[in-house]
């Protein structure tokens, strides 16, 4: 549609104060020398925590909390906009915020009066974060002699009504985007889009899950059929591990979509994990990018990748392990299973990995423990019969558990390995509880006390030399 168009996303820390704006937006200037740019933006670093904490607030009836909490962050963004802007530019967008700020007051009011959080509600009130960083960045480019609009994603990503962790309609968002973005783009003007959050076909606001910036980029860069996409954030680039549990992490210069996807997958939040899926179909690359340090080149996500073998370890220590044991040889395991993971998918709770015994037929699986509560309740009302009447162990829950997984393509092709990282991990006293491989063949996943999560990482990183460069 745009030939040679370039999709950059710019994180909170990217967007956390004046200056790191001013570096963004220099950013945007650089590229759009000479092609045309559509960047995408989170809320500035710890905003979106703040608004979710205010929503909280005010379902408990903390009324000063909430009053306090609204005053820090129009104080934050005021004050950027000062720092920002030229002293003609600076009402218009005052304005703006305080527009913004206002609606969120009547949205906690909301909230405090009915003391519990609609889904619909908090997805609305959270979408602020983005807009008050978009209004900002997009007034300081537009004053700086780079014409450029603030636009909110929920006139143009289209979605399914789950709030919270929506899924966007491709078909509409593409026509969105040409109808919203493209004559934009046509005329010259950078489109500042809001990252997380977009709108149902009839207009209802929600958002694409907590980092889910990442995702609105790649999804508009599909719809926009961009040549690239750049995704700035505070580190050099996707590492062989996070490097705040491992100082001696190494940047990957070349991964796979696939690596990218399973590292997303099991927790390394430097993507979202539904970044990658809008990319693949067109062969759309990703950069990952650091604003803080912008001669580092930075890591290319893209179909191939030269070498296999171990490449990065992720974790996840918000996690639990759920475990299901027939209690009377007239239950069908499998199919025990299929209506168990049947329950888990009403429930939108994702299941990170499964392991069964073929003799028991138990089984267990791993899901993210902020979902456990609603799995839990759908599991019991579906087995209400098998539990009553005992022909199934009580369901147990293990919380005390982390996820550890080992990604790297063509992993299955080095023997050993596997009996390696678990003696890596259990020579540092480590308990392995459960273990998956699988059936892409490019991740190991392994579940351990949670005590021991960061110790086996480490152990893991070390025994397959992730952080030493290939020579
Ligand atoms: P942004 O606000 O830009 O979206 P995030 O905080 O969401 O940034 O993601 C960047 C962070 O991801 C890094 O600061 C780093 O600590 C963490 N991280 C976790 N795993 C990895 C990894 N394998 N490679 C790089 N960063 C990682
Ligand atoms: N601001 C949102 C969050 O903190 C989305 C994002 O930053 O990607 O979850
Ligand atoms: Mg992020």
């Amino acid at each position: 549609m745009i030939p040679d168009l370039l999709v950059m996303k710019f994180g909170g820390t990217s967007m956390g104060s004046a200056d790191r704006m001013r570096v963004a937006a220099q950013i945007c200037v650089d590229a759009a020398r000479t092609r045309p740019v559509a960047i995408v933006v989170s809320a500035m670093s710890k905003v979106t925590d703040l608004l979710l904490s205010t929503l909280r607030a005010a379902e408990e009836g903390d009324k000063e909390g909430v009053k306090e909490n609204i005053r820090i962050i129009e104080k934050r963004h005021a004050d950027t906009c000062q720092e920002l802007l030229p002293a003609d530019r600076q009402d218009a967008v005052l304005s703006i915020i305080r527009g913004l700020i206002e609606e969120f007051e009547r949205l906690s009011s909301g909230i405090l009066m009915l003391a519990e959080r609609p889904p619909r509600s908090v997805d609305e009130a959270l979408s602020i974060g983005e807009r008050l960083s978009a209004a900002l960045i997009a007034a300081y480019l537009d004053a700086s002699g780079t014409p450029a609009v603030a636009v909110n994603a929920r006139e143009v990503i289209v979605t399914d009504s789950v709030f919270g962790n929506a899924s966007p309609i491709m078909d509409f968002t593409i026509e969105r985007a040409a109808k919203i973005l493209v004559p934009k783009l046509l005329a010259g003007t950078l489109p500042v889009i809001t990252g997380f959050n977009g709108a149902t076909v009839d207009g209802r606001p929600t958002t694409l899950g907590r980092g889910g910036s990442d995702f609105s980029a790649s999804i508009l860069a599909s719809a926009l059929d961009a040549k690239e996409l750049w995704i700035w954030t505070d580190v050099d680039g996707i590492m062989s591990a996070d490097p705040r549990l491992v100082p001696d992490a190494a940047v990957l210069d070349v991964v796979t979509y696939r690596e990218a996807a399973e590292l997303a997958y099991n927790g390394a939040k430097v993507l979202h994990p539904r970044t990658i899926a809008p990319l693949v179909d067109k062969g759309i690359p990703v950069w990952s990018k650091n604003s803080f340090n912008l001669t580092a080149p930075g890591t290319m996500i893209a179909a191939q990748a030269e070498g296999n073998g171990p490449r990065a370890v992720t974790s996840m220590a918000s996690v639990a392990l759920i475990s299901i044991e027939p209690a009377s040889p007239v239950i069908n395991g499998t199919m025990l299973m299929g209506r168990v993971l049947e329950a888990l998918g009403r429930a939108n709770a994702e299941v990170l990995a499964f392991t069964s015994s073929s003799y028991q037929q138990s089984f267990c699986f791993l899901i993210r423990k902020d979902e456990v509560d609603i799995a839990l309740s759908r599991l019991k009302a579906e087995l209400s019969l098998e539990l009553a009447h005992e022909y199934v162990h009580p369901i147990e829950v293990d919380d005390n558990v982390g996820l550890l997984a080992v990604v790297g393509e063509g992993m299955a092709g080095h023997p050993g390995l596997a009996g390696r990282i678990f003696t890596a991990i259990s020579a540092d006293n480590v308990n392995i509880i459960a273990i998956a491989q699988g059936s892409s063949e490019l991740t190991i996943s392994i579940v351990v006390r949670r005590d021991g999560l960061e110790r086996a990482v480490k152990a893991v990183h070390a025994e397959c030399r992730m952080g030493v460069p290939v020579t």
